[in-house]
């Protein structure tokens, strides 16, 4: 979170600009709290160039929870299966998942790898009507983005395009142009847990499977203005001050460039260096996410109490990949990622 927004969030705690009230105890129908949501809702859509054929839905349950009721909506859209391309733990979740609610298809893996790189669309293996498919933009543990959209079109594929942007929404561009659906849960980069972003083309609504919970059912959400049920108010109330803090900053354009320069120096760090290695492939390397591995793994704890010790904190990577990751999430700021880049070639003069 951008330390600026924590302060906001402080200061306007116990009573929400003379209301009388803290967001937390205003009713979501009421007019102050109806004017929170227009606001983030109307701002997100400018930040994003989001379409006017899109729905912006903030619901609750998070990625994986979306793993679940995307196919509940959209397997029931026509017979062919749900193909998915799989790039990491949470695209091989996203599978896993969908295949409780319909036939799903792997078109394409880069399992062999070790998920290091990114399969070409060329290369995909689309069923013949797919009911959608889905990439996750950004792999978060195993630090794979996409950097340019699939054209499924291109591909001879007219099914939507899904894709999982959890960790890195609002760092770059969409092209909108190339996506059905976009989902994220909100803790990575847009705001506090416990708000789920859903970005959704209006002819895909209206097709849920029976068996969908009615809060789940993307049309309900809809056409309620995402209040089919009580919305997690503070944590949009929170994402709203977020957005208003991108525009402060420049909007996605200027913050896209600052992640670019941001990630640039942490690779070139890690590349320049004999005891740092990152091993995904340059033209997939996560802007957002970006695991490295000490090559004597002795000095892991080393390494860690150091940074400790310097306050560059949450640096031990995944359970399920081991080594160290960055995540240099839209608040970081430059000066964060120098003092972690200053930090490791000091250590690797003199290791310990
Ligand atoms: C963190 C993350 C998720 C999981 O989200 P929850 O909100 O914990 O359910 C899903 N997908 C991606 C890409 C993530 O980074």
């Amino acid at each position: 979170m951008p330390a600026e927004v924590l302060a906001q969030a402080a200061a306007e705690m116990l009573d929400w600009h003379g209301s009388g009230m803290g967001v937390m105890e205003m009713s979501h129908r009421g007019r102050e709290f109806v004017s929170i949501y227009e606001q983030a809702e109307a701002d997100l859509r400018e930040l994003l160039a989001v379409p006017a054929h899109f729905k912006i839905l903030f619901m609750q349950g998070g990625g994986l929870a979306e793993n679940a009721i995307v196919p509940l909506n959209l397997a029931g859209r026509r017979a062919g299966a749900m193909d998915f391309v799989v790039t990491g733990s949470w695209s091989q979740k996203s599978f896993k998942e969908a295949a409780r609610y319909g036939p799903v298809a792997l078109a394409a893996s880069n399992e062999a790898d070790g998920h290091t790189s990114l399969p070409p669309p060329a290369s995909w293996r689309l069923s013949p009507k797919p009911a959608y498919v889905h990439l996750c933009s950004n792999e978060t543990i195993h630090g794979v983005e996409c950097h340019e959209l699939p054209d499924l079109q291109a591909l001879g594929c007219d099914a939507p395009l899904v894709i999982d942007f959890s960790s890195h929404a609002a760092s770059r561009p969409v092209d909108w142009a190339r996506v059905g659906l976009a989902f994220g849960g909100a803790q990575k980069n847009l705001g506090p847990a416990g708000l789920t972003l859903v970005v959704v083309r209006e002819d895909l609504l209206g097709h849920a499977l029976p068996v969908c919970p009615s809060a789940f059912d993307y049309k309900n959400v809809a056409d309620a203005g995402s209040m089919f049920n009580t919305p997690p108010t503070y944590a949009i109330y929170m994402a709203g001050l977020v957005f208003q803090w991108l525009k402060r900053q420049g909007g996605i354009t200027a913050i896209e460039a600052r992640n670019r320069a941001k990630a640039a120096l942490l690779y070139e760090t890690i590349d320049n260096s004999s005891l740092y290695l990152n091993r995904v492939a340059p033209d997939c390397r996560s802007r957002m996410n970006i695991p490295f591995f000490l090559r004597d793994e002795q000095l892991n704890a080393g390494f860690l109490a150091g940074a400790q010790a310097r306050s560059l904190l949450q640096l031990k990577g995944h359970k399920s990949v081991g080594g160290m990751r960055a995540s240099l999430y839209n608040a970081m700021p430059m000066a964060g990622v120098q003092a972690l880049v200053d930090y490791m070639r000091e250590f690797e003069k003199n290791p310990r």
